[in-house]
C-alpha cells in the first residue's frame, strides 16, 4: 500500500515524498487507517519496522485538520522511554512541522528544567517527552493537558521495564477526557503489563500485532 492511498494532509504527503518513501510498512498499513478513523490502538511490531510514522502521521493529520480543543494546552504528546529515542522522535516531528504554525517542545531528563518551563510558556502544540520529566512539569503546573487530543506511548514495553508506571498514570489522568485518542506502541505484546496498561488507559482499543502468532 502506498502512502498516497491514505487520506493524509498534502503537507504530510509532501514530506513523505521528500524522504523518498512510497510504500507503507506493514505496521503503517494497519495502524494508519484505524488511527485516522479515530480509534485507540495498542500495536506491536519489531524494531526498525516504521512505528514512528505509524503514529506520527495520524497525530499530525488530526492536528492539521481538526480545530484545537484549547488555545493554550498542547494538542499532541508523545512519550518515549529514553533521551535518545525522544531526540529521534522530536527530529521527525520537526521535519514534518517545518514551516507550519505547529510548534514543538522536547522535555527530556538531563536538559535544563527552567529552560523547558520557559518554553512551555510559549504554548507548544506538540510535546515529545520522557515520562519522568513531563510528570515533573505537570506537578509544577508548567503545563496542563485538558486540551490534549492525542497521547502516544512509544516503546510502552520499555517504559514499563524502566519503572515509569507511576508517571505514565499521572500523565494519563491529567488528560483523561473522552475526546482524547490514545495510541500505544511496543516491540511485542509479550509483556502482560503493556496489555493491562492498554486496557486501563485506552478506550476500546484495536489490537494490531504484526509478525506475531497471536
Ligand atoms: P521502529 O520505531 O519500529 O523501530 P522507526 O520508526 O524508527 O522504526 O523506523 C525505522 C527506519 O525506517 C527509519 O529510518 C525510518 O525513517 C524508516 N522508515 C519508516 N517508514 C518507512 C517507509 N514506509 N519506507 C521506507 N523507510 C521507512
Ligand atoms: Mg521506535
Amino acid at each position: 500500500m502506498q502512502f498516497s492511498e491514505f487520506r493524509l494532509h498534502p503537507l504530510l504527503l509532501k514530506t513523505i515524498d521528500h524522504l523518498g518513501f512510497t510504500q507503507a510498512t506493514e505496521i503503517q498499513q494497519f495502524a494508519i487507517p484505524s488511527a485516522l478513523q479515530g480509534a485507540d490502538l495498542i500495536a506491536s511490531s519489531k524494531t526498525g519496522s516504521g512505528k514512528t510514522l505509524a503514529y506520527l502521521l495520524p497525530l499530525l493529520n488530526r492536528l492539521f485538520y481538526n480545530r484545537a480543543l484549547s488555545k493554550r494546552d498542547p494538542r499532541g504528546v508523545i512519550l518515549a522511554p529514553t533521551r535518545e529515542l525522544a531526540n529521534q522522535v522530536y527530529a521527525q516531528v520537526r521535519l514534518f512541522t517545518a514551516n507550519t504554525q505547529y510548534s514543538a517542545a522536547k522535555l527530556i531528563g538531563g536538559d535544563n528544567f527552567n529552560d523547558q518551563a520557559k518554553k512551555l510558556r510559549s504554548n507548544p502544540k506538540i510535546i515529545v517527552a520522557t515520562p519522568g520529566r513531563l510528570a515533573d512539569h505537570l506537578s509544577h503546573r508548567h503545563v496542563f493537558l485538558n486540551g490534549l487530543e492525542m497521547l502516544v506511548f512509544d516503546e510502552a514495553d520499555r517504559m514499563l521495564d524502566l519503572g515509569f508506571i507511576e508517571q505514565l498514570t499521572a500523565i494519563h489522568k491529567q488528560a483523561d477526557h473522552r475526546k482524547r485518542q490514545t495510541l500505544m506502541f511496543s516491540a511485542t505484546m509479550d509483556n502482560l503489563d503493556v496489555v493491562k496498561m492498554g486496557q486501563q488507559f485506552l478506550n476500546q482499543p484495536k489490537r494490531i500485532a504484526v509478525g506475531e502468532a497471536n
